[in-house]
């Protein structure tokens, strides 16, 4: 049986990455699509773990061999999912996770409407911008571009299989669990 695919959207800074770290600890057999960015890495992130970092041209390559499964602008940089790895993993009867933005979230499912979407809120927009200042990995200007992002994001969210709010971390990761439980056992 082939692997299934999960998305996991979010605004920027609203703990997607600090939830999915948790997760794929405790779910080790369920694999993270690594995502090409043109986004220049942050102090402790690694290519080839966190991104696999690309120039604009390389990015632009990618694109024109139809090397992406989705691809999209972000805040002034580029992200995209490989079409290959994706593929390779579900035939392989893995499930897959990407954690993407909503304009790659709607590629994908357009394209693989089976994939289930889960849609990660902040406990409010106040909350989200302490979080993504909290984090002091952008720029103000940076932080900016990414909260004019939010109201885009959580309207798009509104469409998704499954929405969590990310309040307090450890009933979050309890209702991701629940979620993918949910859809194994709709899969027996
Ligand atoms: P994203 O991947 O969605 O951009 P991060 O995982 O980097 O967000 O989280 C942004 C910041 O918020 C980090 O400093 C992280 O430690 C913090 N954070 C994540 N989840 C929570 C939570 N439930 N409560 C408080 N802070 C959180
Ligand atoms: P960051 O720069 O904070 O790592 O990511 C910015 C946004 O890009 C986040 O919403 C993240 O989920 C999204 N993102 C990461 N990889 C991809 C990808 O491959 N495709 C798309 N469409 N978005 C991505």
């Amino acid at each position: 049986m082939k692997g299934r695919l999960y998305i996991v959207a979010g605004c920027s800074g609203v703990g997607k990455g600090t939830l999915l770290k948790l997760f794929l600890k405790q779910n080790p057999n369920i694999i993270f699509s690594i995502s090409a960015t043109t986004r220049k890495p942050r102090e402790g992130e690694q290519d080839g773990v966190n991104y696999f970092y690309v120039s604009k041209e390389e990015f632009q390559n990618s694109i024109d061999n139809n090397e992406f499964l989705e691809w999209a602008e972000f805040s002034g940089n580029f992200y995209g999912t490989k079409k290959s790895f994706v593929e390779k993993t579900l035939n392989k009867g893995i499930d897959v996770i990407l954690e993407i933005e909503v304009k790659g979230a709607a590629q994908v499912k357009q394209k693989m409407p089976e994939a289930v979407s889960i849609f990660i809120m902040p406990p409010s927009v106040e909350e989200l911008e302490v979080r993504l200042r909290g984090r002091h990995t952008e720029s103000e200007e940076a932080i900016q571009k990414r909260l004019n992002e939010a109201n885009r994001e959580l309207e798009a969210g509104k469409s998704f299989d499954y929405k969590i709010v990310n309040d307090n971390l450890d009933d979050a990761l309890k209702r991701l669990q629940d979620v993918f439980d949910s859809e194994r056992r709709k899969q027996c």
